[in-house]
């Protein structure tokens, strides 16, 4: 499968080197040149399917022949290690569990898919790869975890110092060999800012720049999987489907828009924001105004520009009357996102860390509109991963599951920087 920027479609390029490359030469994100529906029998028998199979029915096209059937499975194999639970939390109301991984947030998948297609592709190369990528919280853990070891790959990671959790710093800066994490004095975007120049840095060529963010289609295809796996569960209910995202890059529901493509039957996706409300701004004006990024309670979501932004504009033909027929995007204040937590947890017992909840009352806005529907939301992290917001709130004590606690005797180790100058010192 070959993969154009979207700045120029006659750009293109092989998975391999779309996923080497991360971002085109031109700054342009990658999308894949053909999508092809999934014939109608796998969506009759998905029932029967293993996780495992499902995965690679999906991903398969993308990748083409550039890795073998059997490594290819291999890959899948130790991508979802993991169970995504889809968990009834009111009546047609679900929460799809994707925090069981080793750091506990969905960007594990993409992670690992990722760091195993470059290990795949390294495999007899010698050239030393360096993953660069910025973090608002959960991708610099699950890249250090999906990376860590990985021969003849260096990880480079940049996040806000002070703008993440305890926890988050945590899983980024305890594990060393091949990661190093640079903390960055100023916000995401600063940091997402130099990861963009540094592509672009012609005297940093030598290095191999690659990103892991979820502008990679190595981090952003496999995310394609857990909407296949909603579907797998609730099928049998035998009504619409309205899946709500909690959204910050928009990589998580550009990925469900994109199983949609392949056939995936979602009626309605919500994109759920905090204060960050570049896309609801856009869906109610149709004119898309980057805004600078302000901290909220679910820091993980907290961008202003989401990068995959693009690539949902692609799919809908920057066409605002089609993103209507099955796009909603709401923002929500901290306090209601707060007040959600409570709610949720007084009247159903469920535990939902800050942008489960967002989804979760994305969820129920679009539901308003769908009576007859199920809804499913994203519990994109484990509450612990907030558990100083979360056991104040909810006035509990959360047991640490042990991926946890085995980065919580560790000591942290980051390098400080405040400037794309100090950037490029650093990696030489
Ligand atoms: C990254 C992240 C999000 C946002 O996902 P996008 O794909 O960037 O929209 C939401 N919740 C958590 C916990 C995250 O780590």
């Amino acid at each position: 499968m070959n993969y154009y920027s979207l700045n120029n479609k006659k750009q293109s390029v092989s998975f391999q080197e779309a996923v080497i490359q991360g971002l085109a030469p031109d700054k342009g994100l990658y999308f894949p040149e053909s999508i092809t529906p999934l014939p109608q029998s796998f969506f009759d028998d998905i029932e029967s399917l293993s996780k495992e199979d499902i995965a690679f029915q999906v991903i398969q096209q993308f990748v083409g022949n550039e890795i073998p059937e059997a490594a290819l499975k291999h890959i899948i194999a130790e991508t979802l290690c993991f169970d995504f639970p889809c968990v009834p939390v009111e009546e047609n109301v679900y929460s799809l569990e994707l925090y069981h991984g080793p750091t506990m947030a969905f960007k594990d998948v993409g992670a690992r898919f990722m760091s195993r297609c470059l290990g795949y592709f390294n495999r007899h190369s010698n050239k030393n790869v360096t993953v660069l990528v910025a973090t608002s919280g959960d991708t610099g853990g699950a890249v250090a975890s999906g990376f860590l070891g990985v021969t003849g790959v260096e990880v480079v990671i940049l996040y806000p110092s002070g703008k993440v959790s305890d926890i988050q710093e945590r899983q980024l800066t305890t594990l060393g060999q091949n990661i190093t994490a640079l903390e960055v004095a100023g916000v995401f975007d600063d940091c997402q800012d130099m990861v963009k120049s540094a592509f672009l840095d012609e005297s940093l060529k030598h290095k191999n720049l690659t990103s892991a963010n979820s502008i990679n289609i190595a981090r952003w295809l496999p995310q394609m999987f857990y909407f296949f796996f909603a579907y797998q569960h609730l099928k049998q209910h035998n009504k619409p489907l309205i899946i709500s995202c909690p959204s910050g890059n928009f990589g998580n529901i550009c990925a469900g828009i994109l199983a949609k493509r392949l056939g995936l039957p979602i009626v309605h996706f919500v994109a759920a924001t905090n204060a960050n409300d570049t896309v609801p701004l856009f869906m109610e004006s149709g004119t898309y105004i980057a805004k600078p990024s302000v901290a909220t309670i679910s820091n993980a979501m907290d961008v202003g520009n989401p990068s995959n932004f693009v690539r949902i504009q692609e799919m809908y033909h920057n066409d605002i009357n089609e993103f209507k027929k099955d796009f909603s995007s709401y923002t929500f204040s901290d306090e209601e996102t707060e007040l959600a937590m409570k709610t949720l947890y007084t009247t159903t017992g469920y535990i939902a860390e800050p942008h489960g909840a967002v989804g979760y009352l994305g969820l129920k806005r679009e539901l308003q509109n769908h009576p007859e529907s199920v809804g499913v939301f994203l519990e994109t992290a484990h509450p612990i991963k907030f558990l100083d917001f979360v056991e104040p709130v909810l006035k509990l004590k959360l047991p640490i599951p042990s991926q946890i606690e085995s980065v919580l005797v560790k000591d942290k180790m980051s390098v400080k920087i405040s400037s794309y100058d100090e950037l490029k010192t650093f990696l030489g």
